[in-house]
């Protein structure tokens, strides 16, 4: 036999397939399928990346796999390869690869389709409905004239209604009446029915509103269409806010569903709002549609990623792990606002961005790829003028809209009251009056950021971190942001007993200022503490979508993807911490946020205002934004990343590690130093985190740079094996960030 060795991917931190013989009873492996094996003293469920005919492990020493789990694959062959590579680039073992790209019902064995059960009548059942039986049991007889029709069956989910039909369907089966059968898939079921194609069932009445594309949108659509539906391309589409990108993505995806393809829109984290699941759902009523996002149950997160594994949803909208959903016959990506900083995993040992993997994955299925940005990343700005990317720009907002004026506020020259100055403050008066809404934005959730002593200089710390507690009034705590710590609001400083004082302002203080001046007038909060859930997002946004709420305040969250028409002026409380940072991509991020922020404001009828509040109204980076918008901006970042070859001229990659004592984490990111091969690359450090103690824990990294990625790649083969086995590796936890997007 040749097809005996099934090389088999594990979820462990070995960075190696391991091989096992197939039964020699059952069929061959599937590339991608499921298998339960013998591993070490227990089983495991792993997944067959291969099929080989010799293995480096001589035959007799070969164990055998227990059992195929299913008997068709988990993934396809593209898929499969998408995984790989992303292993390769991210240098990470295969198994936690495929174990990330997983709901975790599947990874421990969960049917990949539901079980769905159907009654039928045997032959001596239908004998006894001829016969008029059961003639005692009215009940049972009803049922069982209810399961006659139609002869395939009768699905369980349709007896719900049916009162106590289980109790009367056992005495049923108990003679022999009745069958219970489990029925194959949902997609089969659809088609046995008879159903039309769905592509017919896209609506095409006058109760879903399409608008008719600007011109913009439709030298946007124009170009994309001109260069084919199928085929790898990618599109940057950088539009401004407000300029109405969704309504491009919505044509693209209408496109390719009326061809029978699928389509996958990846957003941000929050940027799955009701709002844009909503305008995808209506414009495509009747096209079965799955959701991916991280506030799924278990469950609920199974069940979705089944409907995209069969087949039966056209249309899939997830957040980053979506990058990954098997979708058969994947005609396009959109990746919807790809600058946000969500795309990227920051945690864990699998670090991926689901942006570049999508581009990955819309190159090796050679399909088209939509990225999506008012204020794209500088990675992809740049692609763009290297020719990889082709832009499509729509400069001005849809349905008339202008974009909004921008003014900064010198915070020296005012008078601030609890964060807002005069000059804010009378606006936002002007703005209400005039029927306006008003969104509010700070970087800071809590009610103040430090507790300080009146007398002693006492400030209240986190034990575990290098940070201060923020204050919580309305709940009277304290937190940190960095750990979770959550302690009881002290009324007197613990050192000296003297009165203690907030200092600073976070979302809810201002909140608080806001409703005393202006009073009656409804106030909405959106930040993380507000919203942990996505029901709650959606009761905040629809509370401003009604009017009931006329001002919102809140961090990031408020930025992103909002179509609120009526709001007409955007304060930005603060927007200094971001001047001064020291790390590279921090003006970048602060730019996109002001931007983004500004973005709400007059997209309706009524132009916008935005008012900027700093300390720093001469600082380059806030009067480039003001007078040159995002692009003078970008232009301005590329040339100084250039010139002190940073990305995305220059390609990095860091070793973090952290451990219980500071020099536990040095120590080992030095010998990984020293265990570095010679190369073409550069290193840097190891230096501690900004934050270096975090939840009881130091961190710290050693950063590898390259101007060559291929370069940086070898060494990277090379080296990361070396540093596994370092004696040091066992007092740390560590993890290899390729392309990281944050540095400490
Ligand atoms: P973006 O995502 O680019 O910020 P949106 O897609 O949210 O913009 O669109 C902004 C607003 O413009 C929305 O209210 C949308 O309904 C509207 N809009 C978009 N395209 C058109 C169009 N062709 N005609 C009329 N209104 C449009
Ligand atoms: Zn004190
Ligand atoms: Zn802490």
């Amino acid at each position: 036999m040749t097809d005996e060795i099934l090389r088999v991917a594990l979820d462990t931190p070995l960075r190696r397939t391991f091989d096992y013989l197939r039964d020699e009873n059952s069929p061959a492996g599937l590339a991608g399928q499921r298998v339960r094996v013998p591993f070490g003293r227990r089983e495991k469920i792993g997944f067959i990346v291969s099929i080989e005919t010799h293995s480096e492990i001589e035959k007799p020493k070969l164990k055998r796999i227990s059992s195929y789990i299913d008997d068709q694959p988990t993934f396809d062959p593209a898929l499969l390869s998408l995984l790989r590579w992303a292993a390769d680039y991210y240098h990470h073992p295969l198994g936690e690869v495929i174990a990330t790209a997983l709901p975790k019902l599947v990874r421990e064995g969960a049917p990949l389709q539901e079980r769905r059960f159907v009654w039928t009548l045997t032959p001596t059942g239908r004998a006894a409905l001829d016969a008029g039986e059961p003639k005692r049991a009215r009940q049972q007889r009803a049922l069982l004239e209810r399961l006659a029709n139609p002869e395939a069956g009768v699905a369980e989910e349709e007896l719900a209604d049916w009162p106590r039909w289980r109790d009367h369907a056992r005495s049923l089966r108990e003679r022999g009446w009745v069958l219970r059968q489990e029925r194959e898939s949902h997609s089969d079921d659809a088609v046995s029915a008879g159903a039309e194609p769905w592509s017919n069932d896209l609506p095409n009445d006058a109760a879903v509103v399409t608008p008719e594309p600007t011109a913009d949108q439709q030298a946007a659509l124009d170009t994309v269409i001109a260069s084919g539906d199928t085929g790898y391309r990618a599109w940057l589409l950088h539009g401004i806010t407000g300029s109405g990108k969704t309504e491009v993505y919505l044509r693209l995806t209408e496109r390719q569903l009326r061809a029978g393809r699928r389509v996958l829109i990846l957003v941000p984290e929050i940027g799955l709002t009701p709002q844009l699941v909503g305008r995808f759902a209506k414009r495509f009523a009747g096209t079965p549609l799955a959701v991916l996002h991280s506030g799924l149950t278990d469950t609920q997160r199974l069940e979705a990623w089944r409907r995209t594994h069969d087949g039966s949803a056209r249309l899939v909208l997830g957040t980053r792990s979506a990058v990954f959903a098997p979708i058969p016959d994947l005609g396009l990506i959109v990746v919807d606002e790809e600058h946000d900083a969500s795309f990227k995993q920051q945690e864990g040992g699998f670090r991926y961005s689901a942006r570049d993997l999508a581009l990955v994955r819309a190159q090796q299925l050679d399909i088209p790829i939509v990225l999506g940005s008012a204020t794209p990343s500088l990675e992809s700005l740049h692609n763009v003028s290297l020719g990889r990317y082709h832009r499509l720009s729509l400069p001005r907002r849809a349905a008339n809209a202008q974009p909004p004026t921008l003014r900064l506020i010198d915070l020296r020259a005012e008078h601030v009251h609890a964060g807002l100055s005069t000059t804010a403050a009378t606006s936002i008066e002007k703005h209400l009056a005039n029927q306006g809404q008003v969104l509010v934005y700070i970087n800071r959730r809590g009610y103040a950021p430090t507790l300080a002593c009146t007398a002693c200089g006492w400030v209240a710390p986190c034990l575990s971190c290098d940070a201060r507690l923020t204050v919580y009034r309305q709940a009277s705590r304290l937190r940190c942001h960095h750990c979770g710590a959550d302690r009881e609001l002290p009324r007197q400083c613990p050192q000296c007993g003297y009165a203690v004082k907030t200092v600073g302002q976070g979302t809810e203080r201002i909140e608080e200022s806001l409703s005393e001046t202006f009073e009656g007038v409804g106030i909405a909060r959106l930040d993380r503490d507000v919203v942990r859930r996505q029901d709650e997002l959606e009761a905040v946004v629809s509370r401003i979508a009604s009017g009931d709420a006329r001002i919102l305040v809140g961090t990031q969250m408020i930025a992103k993807g909002h179509d609120f028409p009526d709001v007409t002026l955007v304060v930005v409380l603060n927007a200094d911490q971001g001047l001064f940072s020291t790390d590279f991509r921090a003006a970048e991020r602060l730019a996109q946020t002001i931007v983004q922020v500004a973005g709400r404001a007059g997209r309706g009828d009524r132009r916008g205002e935005v008012l900027i509040q700093t300390e720093y109204p001469e600082h380059p980076l806030l009067r480039g934004l003001l007078e040159g918008g995002y692009e003078a901006f970008a232009s301005a970042a590329l040339a100084e990343r250039e010139a002190a070859a940073w990305p995305p001229f220059a390609r990095l990659a860091a070793l973090r590690a952290s451990a219980l004592q500071a020099d536990w984490a040095t120590d080992f990111l030095a010998a990984a130093r020293r265990a570095a091969p010679k190369a073409n690359v550069r290193l840097l450090g190891p230096a501690p985190a900004a934050m270096a103690k975090r939840a009881g824990r130091f961190h710290a990294q050693l950063l590898v740079e390259s101007a060559d990625r291929a370069a940086l790649h070898r060494f990277l083969d090379r080296w990361v094996p070396a540093v596994e086995a370092l004696p040091e590796v066992r007092r740390v936890r560590w993890a290899l960030d390729v392309d990281p997007l944050e540095l400490f």
